[in-house]
């Protein structure tokens, strides 16, 4: 990859990533709370963006096996803010979904997002970012979003895609 450009550790290992965020949170005097650590699990473990609500089943589901009381929504908001707003997690707006990640929270990142598998792929790239910067200065934009998505088909599912295509017109 050229320089400049980084693709996101944190989509490597969940377990590695689940630690590293434990060790930051001891350094930083944050409390990582039993629910705060359980939703960055799942976060984590997740092979893909994953939603609040299915954060909320599967945190339910996990519940059912031990008490039989259920998760308040509420309850995992909660969590999620605590995650994002340390940098631990962010969120997807254009598909409404979290991924774990391990860059500082003001730090801007690019993400390829694919229609067909849901697959996200977290890029860093400084160039790109000041080109929107320069352009932003020129217009006197004050941006604050934090992440640029783009939407498409990743290179796996553009292949399926391409065959599929192919064998439709045989
Ligand atoms: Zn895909």
């Amino acid at each position: 990859m050229p320089r400049g450009i980084k693709a996101a550790p944190a989509f490597l290992d969940s377990t590695s990533f689940v630690k590293s965020v434990e060790r930051t949170c001891k350094t930083r005097k944050l409390r990582l709370t039993r629910v705060r650590a359980q939703v960055l699990r799942l976060i984590a473990n997740s092979d893909k963006p994953i939603k609040a609500y299915s954060l909320l089943e599967l945190m339910n589901l996990e519940a059912e096996l031990v008490v039989d009381v259920s998760i308040a929504p509420i309850t995992v908001y909660r969590a999620l803010n605590f995650l994002q707003s340390n940098g631990f997690i962010r969120k997807l707006v254009s598909i409404n979904a979290f991924v774990p990640s391990m860059y500082p929270v003001d730090q801007r990142l690019i993400y390829f997002l694919c229609l067909q598998c849901s697959s996200a792929t977290e890029i860093y790239n400084e160039e790109m970012l000041h080109t929107i910067d320069d352009q932003a200065k020129e217009l006197s934009f004050e941006p604050e979003t934090q992440s640029i998505e783009v939407r498409g088909n990743c290179d796996k599912c553009r292949l399926k895609l391409r065959k599929r295509h192919l064998g439709l017109r045989r």
